[in-house]
C-alpha cells in the first residue's frame, strides 16, 4: 500500500495533532517540534519515564486552537536535520520498543489509523503533491485535503491544456509555480474552513459539504474559480477574503500555466 505519511522526501503529522495550535505558521510549528524532540533525546526508553516525559512535554505546549482535539506531545523530528516529523515514541526510532501506549491514543489505534486521503488519493496525484510541496508543514496541509488536491491539479489542467502528471514536475519552474499554488494552504485565516474543513462532521457526524454563500457576499453569479475558493474557505465566516483569494488563485493558475510549456521536451 502507498503511504502518505513517511514517504520519499516528505512526512506528515496531521493527525498526531502537529496543526491544533493558535499560531500553525512554520516557524512556531518547527519550534515545538524540536522542543519535544531535544526533551525526549535523553529519556530513559521505558514506559514510566516516557509518560512522564510527555505529561511535562504536552504542559509546557502552545495552546490549541481546538481544545477537544487531541495533540501528542510525542510527535517530533525523526532526523538531525530536523526534516522529517514522526512518530518519537514508535519503535523504529526507539530500537524496537514500541512506547506509543504514552501518548495521547494508544499503539493500536495509532498503529490502526489512516486518515481518508488513504482511501481517495490515487499514487498519481500523491507523488505529485509530495513533489510541489518542498516541506512537512506544507505536505501535510496539503495531502489531508483530497478534494483541495484535486481542485488545484483541475484548475491547472484547465488553464495549461493538459492533465498534470507526476513527470511534469521534474521541470522547477513549474514545480514552484504548482507550490505557489499549493501554499495558499498556508496562508489562510486562522480556524479557516480551508484549514480543518476537509471532513468537517455535522451534528450526525457526516461530513458537512463545504460552500460559499455567494449571495451574502452580493456575488450570485459566483465565481469560476468555486472549487478552488471552496476548499481554501474563501468565506467570511472562515474569516477569508474572498477577492483577495480569487485573485491569488487567478495570479497562481496563470503562472502555472505560463511555465508548464517548459515540462514538454524539446524538439
Ligand atoms: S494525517 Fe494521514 S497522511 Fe498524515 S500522518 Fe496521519 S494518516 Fe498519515
Ligand atoms: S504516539 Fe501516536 S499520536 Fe503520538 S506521535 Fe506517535 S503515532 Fe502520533
Amino acid at each position: 500500500m502507498k503511504s502518505l505519511c513517511q514517504r520519499d522526501g516528505m512526512s506528515c503529522g496531521a493527525c498526531c495533532g502537529l496543526y491544533n495550535a493558535e499560531d500553525l505558521s512554520r516557524p512556531a510549528l518547527h519550534a515545538e517540534l524540536g522542543r519535544r524532540t531535544r526533551a525526549l533525546r535523553e529519556v530513559e526508553r521505558t514506559p514510566a519515564a516516557f509518560r512522564a516525559a510527555a505529561a511535562a512535554l504536552a504542559g509546557g505546549g502552545p495552546s490549541p486552537m481546538f481544545p477537544s482535539v487531541r495533540v501528542c506531545p510525542l510527535l517530533g523530528f525523526l532526523d538531525e536535520a530536523e526534516t522529517r516529523v514522526g512518530c518519537l515514541a514508535h519503535p523504529a526510532a526507539n530500537g524496537g520498543v514500541d512506547l506509543r501506549d504514552c501518548g495521547v491514543y494508544d499503539v493500536a489505534t495509532c498503529d490502526a489509523f489512516l486518515c481518508p486521503s488513504h482511501a481517495w488519493l490515487s499514487e498519481e496525484e500523491a507523488a505529485i503533491a509530495a513533489a510541489a510541496c518542498d516541506d512537512y508543514h506544507l505536505y501535510g496541509l496539503v495531502i489531508t485535503d483530497v478534494e483541495f488536491v484535486r481542485a488545484a491539479l483541475a484548475g491547472v489542467a484547465v488553464r495549461a491544456g493538459a492533465r498534470v502528471e507526476r513527470r511534469h514536475l521534474e521541470h522547477g519552474p513549474f514545480r514552484a509555480a504548482l507550490r505557489e499554488l499549493f501554499a495558499l494552504k498556508e496562508e489562510l485565516a486562522p480556524g479557516s474552513d480551508g484549514l480543518f474543513g476537509a471532513f468537517r462532521p455535522g451534528a450526525d457526524g457526516e461530513p458537512v459539504a463545504r460552500r460559499i454563500d455567494y449571495e451574502a457576499l452580493g456575488r450570485a453569479g459566483g465565481s469560476p474559480y468555486d472549487r478552488i475558493l471552496t476548499c481554501v474557505g474563501a468565506d467570511p465566516r472562515s474569516g477569508n477574503d474572498l477577492e483577495a483569494l480569487e485573485a491569488e488563485v487567478r495570479r497562481r493558475l496563470d503562472a502555472c500555466a505560463a511555465v508548464f510549456g517548459g515540462t514538454r521536451p524539446a524538439g
